[in-house]
């Protein structure tokens, strides 16, 4: 088992209105799939992400039209945002000038010294952090002819030449991600970066697929990392709505008791006792659930025999028993419902324990 790194090793830096690092929680990234000068369009989809529980929101920057947008979309966003330039120095300026939050471009990539002097003097004269983003699919020949094909030294050297750069250049606002799409490899390279340099992480496993086959694959290498300790924000990269980014990457969260705005829901796999068509009511209670923001926990269970004492956890739940449910809070059986109305039985109890937390 790898050295436990806790995440309040690395330096606190700015976006907008957040600390990332520090003693600070892990926050959660998206990115907009929209074309970012379809100002209507992308706000509207940010506005979605936020809804979602998404705290940092990314857009790409491929042009002057999306960099003289950035303006007008943070003034109808209520989340930082981080602009995505490749290469293109006067980009980044129009996109500081504009307001971002954060720009994510590689000081190594930009060129001439005046060029990298320009962006640096900006991001600094606005207060705003570089994200510099290492990805082994796009390594510097360098990197890649020292070892043949993209290894985790090789990213955590390539992160260190443009961290370089930019410390060189007195600006240390710095976060950084070692994005690849093996997951071996990204673990390898996170863990080997958070040894390398204490600057924030943002984490990523890049290019991981569709919903059920990317989540999956994100899960088995964020979660890795989160139980090592490793990354102070976080992105599931998914082919699909970005929403679902959110709502994987909250789960992921929940998982190593990492979100504190979040309820969780404990449901039987159900076998042969079951008494209730627990599968929908499990659906339909995550559903409800996940417009809760207290750190709660609800279990819905097919059967009585085991149920409550399973979870024992729980701040509320319901047990299936021949025509009722079993309403327990903490193990405890409180009373008896009908089957009819137990679900929402249980939503007003959900409902009661997330005030009762919210008046502490
Ligand atoms: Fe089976 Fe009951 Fe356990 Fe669900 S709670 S798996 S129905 S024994």
């Amino acid at each position: 088992m790898s050295e436990i790194i806790h995440r309040s090793n690395t330096r606190p830096v700015r976006v907008g209105d957040l600390t990332i690092g520090g003693s600070n929680e892990l926050f959660i990234q998206s990115m907009t799939t929209t074309k970012t000068h379809d100002v209507e369009a992308t706000v509207a989809e940010i506005l979605r992400l936020e809804e979602a529980g998404c705290q940092i929101v990314r857009v790409a920057c491929p042009d002057e039209r999306a960099a003289y947008s950035i303006g007008e979309i943070k003034k109808r966003i209520n989340i930082p945002l981080v602009v995505d330039i490749h290469f293109d120095y006067k980009l980044a300026l129009i996109a500081i000038e504009q307001g971002a939050d954060k720009i994510r471009i590689n000081p190594g990539n930009i060129g001439r010294k005046e060029k990298v002097e320009a962006v640096v003097n900006a991001a600094k004269a606005k207060g705003i952090p570089i994200r510099i983003g290492v990805n082994a699919g796009s390594l510097e020949k360098k990197f890649l002819e020292k070892y043949g094909y993209p290894t985790a030294d090789g990213m955590v050297e390539s992160a260190l030449h443009h961290i370089k750069i930019l410390e060189d250049l007195d600006f240390h606002d710095i976060i950084v991600s070692m994005k690849a799409s093996d997951v071996n490899l990204a673990i390898e390279a996170y863990q080997k970066a958070s040894k390398a340099f204490d600057y924030p992480l943002h984490l990523g496993i890049t290019e991981s697929g569709t919903l059920f086959a990317g989540s999956i694959k994100s899960a088995a290498g964020l979660g890795t990392l989160l139980s090592m300790g490793i990354g102070n924000t976080m992105r599931v990269s998914l082919s699909a709505d970005p929403v679902e980014e959110i709502k994987v990457a909250r789960e992921l969260l929940k998982v190593f008791g990492l979100s504190s705005n979040a309820a969780t829901l404990i449901s039987c796999p159900t076998c042969g006792r079951i008494e209730i068509d627990l599968i929908s009511i499990a659906n339909e209670v995550e559903e409800y659930i996940s417009h809760i923001k207290a750190p709660i926990k609800v279990a819905v269970l097919g059967c009585a025999v085991n149920g409550p004492g399973e979870a024992r956890e729980a701040d509320i739940g319901i047990a299936g028993a021949r025509g009722e449910g079993l309403l327990f809070r903490k193990g405890k059986t409180v009373r008896k419902v009908p089957e009819e109305t137990m679900v929402e039985e249980l939503k007003i109890e959900i409902d009661k324990i997330a005030s009762e937390y919210f008046a502490k």
